[in-house]
């Protein structure tokens, strides 16, 4: 589960890593509000749980409370990247002197947890890792060991950060470890012009197997600003994620998902979402399944790719049949069934003759045909 980023920032805070002074509003009459308790000048910053919103339009920066009302009737409600924008935050601002990058993951190639370091972080920092690999430290951390006082000087010292910035990378490595995450990352990680070192941004990831034993994550759950449709799906018992793309995308069982989000991204468009409807997965899940997807407005087509097993294709089929009875299908859908039941399942929906369901009978051909029917206009 991600975290928003005034999330991540009150962990940080609990960690003893210092952090802007900072505040959420749900609306722009409260970002004001919130400037003027921060001192006017503020950094209004829209909450959704993707990267990269300050080249979005995101972030940006007001002058007064006045300014920070305006940006915020401009930001909240916005789309960026597929995820609308229900909350900001508001930051004093702070001047910066230079930008750093700090993360740890787990690596699960080498089995271990990775310190990410680079004194050239900010919006830029994909771009440095990708034509300067050697301006950002990669040094693993055992995690029997930690992140003690030598470690964090030793991944400042390989980075190029500053001394002052190791307590915040022992902080970060506390986070993770308390906090069953499995990804924490700062960037920019800052060196105010007055000295003081801060975390601008925040992003964690907590491991969900580690639920039962995080009595607070329930708290972050029960978001009332969390995307309407995943709060709609988890109700349902559905797993569904929000992507970036075009396609909707519902198949069966986590492999058969993932290998559909490849093919998908293969015939050259990108997925606006995933929902695993699971193996064994009746009409009414399909039908569930099918009108949350319809209700993501970023779908263009949808691509529903089941391979039969204990879920049979005619269930499936009479599942997408129920939901064509309750929802109003506005976007063509494509549709490949094969396996258990597979000839019973497409003479189901051929029966149904529905103008917007189409089957094509192989995975690429349909995921294709997706892709084509997402880009048409
Ligand atoms: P992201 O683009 O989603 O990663 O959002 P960030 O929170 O990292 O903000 C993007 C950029 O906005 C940062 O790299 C900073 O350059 C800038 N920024 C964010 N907060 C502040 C602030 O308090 N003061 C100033 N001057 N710039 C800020
Ligand atoms: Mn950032």
């Amino acid at each position: 589960m991600d975290l928003y980023e005034h999330q991540a920032r009150e962990l940080f805070a609990d960690h003893g890593i210092p952090v802007s002074a900072a505040a959420v509003a749900l609306t722009p009459g409260e970002a004001r509000e919130a400037a003027e308790r921060l001192g006017g000048r503020v950094v209004v910053k829209a909450q959704v749980k993707t990267g990269g919103r300050g080249k979005a339009g995101g972030v940006k920066l007001a002058a007064d409370p006045a300014a920070a009302e305006l940006t915020a009737r401009q930001i909240l409600g916005v789309d960026i990247k597929g995820h609308t924008v229900r909350k900001v935050m508001l930051a004093e601002t702070i001047d910066i002197d230079q930008e750093f990058y700090a993360s740890y993951v787990l690596d699960r190639a080498t089995g271990t947890f990775l310190a990410i370091a680079s004194a050239e972080g900010g919006m830029e920092i994909e771009e440095v890792a990708a034509t300067r690999p050697g301006a950002v430290a990669r040094i693993p951390v055992d995690p029997a060991r930690g992140v003690g006082e030598a470690e964090a000087m030793e991944i400042a010292v390989a980075a190029g950060l500053p001394a002052e910035a190791a307590p915040v990378l022992r902080g970060l490595w506390q986070v993770l470890v308390r906090e069953d995450a499995l990804l924490v990352e700062v960037n920019p990680l800052v060196r105010a012009v007055d000295g003081r070192i801060l975390a601008l941004d925040g992003k964690v990831t907590l491991d969900d197997n580690a639920r039962f034993r995080q009595e607070r994550w329930g708290e972050a759950i029960g978001d009332p600003a969390a995307d309407p449709l995943e709060a709609v799906a988890a109700a349902k018992g559905l797993n569904y994620v929000k992507l970036d793309g075009e396609v909707g995308v519902i198949g069966n069982g986590a492999g058969l998902v993932m290998s559909t989000l490849d093919v998908v991204a293969g015939c050259g468009a990108r997925p606006a979402n995933f929902l695993d409807i699971g193996g064994g997965a009746s009409a009414q899940v399909m039908a569930d399944g099918l009108s949350v997807i319809l209700s993501d407005p970023s779908v263009r087509s949808v691509f529903v790719n089941v391979f039969g097993g204990i879920t049979a294709c005619d269930a499936v089929a009479e599942g997408i049949v129920r939901a064509l009875e309750s929802v109003v299908l506005t976007k063509p859908l494509v549709v490949r069934l094969d396996g258990n039941n597979a000839a019973r399942g497409r003479e189901i929906l051929t029966d149904r003759a529905h103008p917007l369901v189409q089957q094509v009978t192989t995975m690429d051909g349909a995921a294709r045909q997706a892709a084509v029917l997402a880009h048409a206009e």
